[in-house]
């Protein structure tokens, strides 16, 4: 797993005046697990949200398995992406929201089927059975017929995980998925997680709030601060042996 899956290059982000992400570079290696913590407001979902090409950058380069994700090639020069290229990069990632972001009139079952069927072209079997071996990983081979209201919010953000691997995506990106949870019904996502963290082939980027789970299932935890990486390192070392006192306060505080 040495070859980077994931490479920000000096990446800026604006939101009009405000600069919500300072000149970040950061790499994932292939099939890497990566969590990163940090304060509300540190841009943490922002880095999700422009990897899954949700909003776009202001300045720098990202590149994704070597393909620049909002440039194109044009002979040696990089140009903006069009809409065409970013629908085609964006295929091969997944990402689960906070609050789920399920289709709220589609059923579980086409929650799954939707996607791989119209963007991947699959037939209605194979969408099907794709979509019930996954339903039936994540224990809800029983709920396929049912509408999101119908479920449990442990239950709709498992039907969140198996609609964004529907896809078979080679990196998966989780906004603190267990944020929305009551707390007694946290542990059923994380097993689902934790069980996909175990897939060597699978490039994980993960945001939460749950530090004795990113501690466990990383390869290596970011720390964000102000729009860049304060610090970065083994879960061991960035919990228990913090270098920076931003570092330190902001754990003190969460643990
Ligand atoms: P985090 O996920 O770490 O809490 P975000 O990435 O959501 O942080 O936000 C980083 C900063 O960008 C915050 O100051 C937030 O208010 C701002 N921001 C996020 N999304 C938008 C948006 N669509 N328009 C304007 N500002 C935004
Ligand atoms: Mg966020």
């Amino acid at each position: 797993m040495n070859e980077p899956m994931i490479v920000f290059d000096h990446v800026r982000k604006d939101y009009g005046k405000v600069n919500v992400i300072k000149d970040l570079n950061f790499h994932v290696k292939n099939g890497e697990k990566v969590t990163i913590i940090g304060p509300s407001g540190s841009g943490k979902s922002t880095v999700l949200r422009i990897l899954m090409t949700l909003t776009d950058i202001s300045d720098g380069v990202i590149w994704v398995d070597g393909e620049p994700l909002w440039h194109e090639r044009r002979g040696d020069n990089l140009v903006p992406a069009g809409e065409r290229h970013l629908r085609q990069m964006r295929t091969q990632m997944g990402m689960v929201f906070q609050h789920f972001n399920l289709f709220p009139h589609m059923s579980v079952l086409r929650n799954l089927t939707e996607a791989p069927r119209v963007v991947l072209g699959l037939s209605r079997r194979e969408a099907h059975e794709r979509a019930e071996e996954l339903l039936e990983m994540v224990g809800l081979q029983e709920h396929a017929k049912k509408f999101p209201g119908q479920l449990s919010g442990g239950q709709q953000q498992r039907v969140g995980i198996a609609r964004a691997l529907a896809m078979r995506p080679r990196i998966m990106l989780f906004d603190e998925p267990t944020s929305a949870l009551d707390p007694e019904i946290v542990e059923e996502v994380l097993t689902v997680i934790r069980q996909l963290a175990h897939e060597h082939d699978l490039t994980m980027l993960m945001v939460t709030h749950e530090m004795r789970f990113a501690s466990e299932i990383s390869d290596r935890v970011c720390f964000f601060d102000d729009g860049n990486i304060c610090e970065e390192g083994p879960p061991e070392k960035i919990f228990n042996n913090p270098e920076e006192e931003r570092t330190r306060q902001f754990l003190s505080a969460v643990l």
